[in-house]
């Protein structure tokens, strides 16, 4: 279940390795200035609030997903991967119904949401929120801001939840996100809400199959883009 007490406030550390390059101004740091330091300055840049990468409603990042808007009090608007950094998925399990997690996440009072709910019948693919914006979904800040949360329909302690349609449409949300954010296909990089530090939650519990899942992940064939364009990175 996806959880962030105090997710809310709106906080960024600055980034000092660049601004010590700059102050040093020996040629041998300026010649290093090259499309990093370009990449750090658009990241300032979109971290000015009001500054934001454009995007148009309803537009989703995972061709295969639909649309639907969690409440603006579950998520804080960004501009990832260019103002933070986009490393992890986080796998959930909803402890309810689908429709429970759709409802839920649409209620400003539930402070939290994860971008992406999975149906155990069909493995259906909602999406909630962009992975432009960082959710409220694994309840410790640094990790919100970078990575990208999948919901899944069920219960921790109910094995038969877990149908092989949805283990099938999550695997390939997941290795679609890896993709697009170069991240390898590894437990490193795509993590339980368990292993998060500081969760206090246990999904997605013992009977998520991991090896299965990872598998599935490697396996995977690339998923078309969505129409829109939506929020590949592009540089
Ligand atoms: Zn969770």
């Amino acid at each position: 279940m996806a959880a962030e007490p105090g997710g809310q406030q709106v906080e960024r550390r600055g980034r000092v390795s660049r601004r010590a390059l700059l102050t040093g101004g020996t040629a041998v740091a300026l010649g290093g200035l090259g499309y990093g330091f370009r990449e750090d300055l658009r990241g300032l840049w979109y971290r000015v609030p009001g500054n934001a990468v454009p995007r148009t409603e309803g537009e989703v990042d995972f061709a295969e997903a639909e649309w639907l808007a969690a409440s603006e009090a579950n998520w804080r608007l960004a501009s990832r991967p260019h103002d933070f950094t986009i490393d992890r998925v986080v796998v959930h399990v909803i402890q309810g119904s689908h429709a429970t997690a759709l409802k839920v996440f649409q209620d400003p009072g539930h402070r939290a949401a994860t971008h992406y709910v999975v149906r155990t019948s069909d493995g259906r693919v909602t999406q909630m929120v962009r992975e432009l914006d960082v959710a409220y979904h694994a309840g410790n800040r640094a990790y919100n801001e970078r990575s990208v949360g999948i919901e899944h329909e069920g219960f921790v302690d109910r094995p038969g939840d877990f149908t092989d349609a949805m283990y099938r449409a999550s695997a390939r949300l997941t290795a679609d996100i890896c993709d697009r954010y170069s991240l390898p296909r590894d437990r490193t990089h795509i993590v339980g809400h368990n292993e998060v530090p500081g969760a206090d939650h246990t999904d997605p519990g013992p009977h998520w199959d991991w090896e299965r899942y990872l598998r599935m992940v490697r396996d995977a064939r690339p998923v078309p883009q969505p129409s829109g364009g939506g929020a590949t990175p592009s540089g």
